[in-house]
């Protein structure tokens, strides 16, 4: 067993590639060490403050969030004001974000931090969960980002960019899970790198490996992605 703070154990995918990841990593994290935009919520390792931004980032894209975000951590300074704020006031502090159902589970969630946690948000993705509107992905980004936590965090920017570099062929058929399993498995055990890996892998896919294009030519980790190879070869 190695040693860290790795939050759960998944069983070994069947991926041929992964024998690569040790250089995905490393290329991956070099690249955004270098190319990482500056962002708000990657300043800090307030909980509260990241839950927020992953709450409003769900529905809504990364340019538009910013000044959304600032605004409402102005009127809500903390997760105890949040809570206590009426439910009207919560909703009209959203306006302009839209998907309100986002706000009103946010402001459960504070509810519910301030009632049973004492405030303090949990680090282990498994209590996370159990918090309104936290789904697998915010449990993981919220251990990840604010806790520093060895934890996967797969959005649909993370899978796209692992299904294309170590599962180009697999089956729609419980593809979720293997990727899952594959984020679990090739994530830095130590928490900085952790951090770094899924903030990198996050912008790797959507800035270079997106959706409308997958950009090879200019990826760090074309080398080693089974996807980016292909078109390596003459
Ligand atoms: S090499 Fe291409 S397919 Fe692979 S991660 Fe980079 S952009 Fe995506």
């Amino acid at each position: 067993m190695r040693k860290g703070n790795r939050v759960r154990q998944f069983p070994s995918p069947p991926s041929q590639f992964l024998g690569r990841a040790p250089e995905f990593r490393r290329r991956l994290l070099r690249w955004f060490r270098r190319h990482g935009r500056d962002l708000p919520w990657r300043r800090t390792r307030d909980p509260y403050h990241v839950m927020v931004s992953e709450f409003m980032l769900q529905q809504t894209p990364v340019w538009r969030v910013g000044a959304y975000y600032h605004r409402f951590l102005e009127r809500y300074p903390s997760i105890e004001s949040l809570a206590a704020a009426p439910t009207g006031m919560v909703r009209e502090s959203w306006d302009g974000l839209g998907y309100y159902r986002r706000a009103a589970n946010l402001h459960r969630m504070a509810q519910e931090v301030v009632r049973d946690h004492a405030g303090v948000i949990p680090s282990d993705p498994a209590e996370l969960r159990r918090l309104p509107g936290v789904g697998r992905y915010t449990a993981g980004a919220v251990a990840s980002f604010a806790f520093e936590r060895s934890a996967p965090a797969v959005d649909t920017n993370v899978a796209r960019v692992l299904r294309r570099a170590f599962h180009p062929r697999a089956p729609a058929k419980a593809l979720t899970s293997r990727l899952w399993a594959t984020a679990a498995q090739i994530i830095p055990h130590r928490g900085k790198s952790a951090w770094a890996f899924n903030q990198g892998i996050m912008e790797l896919g959507a800035l270079i490996c997106t959706a409308r294009v997958a950009k090879c030519g200019e990826c760090p980790v074309q080398s080693v992605c089974a996807t980016g190879r292909r078109r390596l070869s003459p």
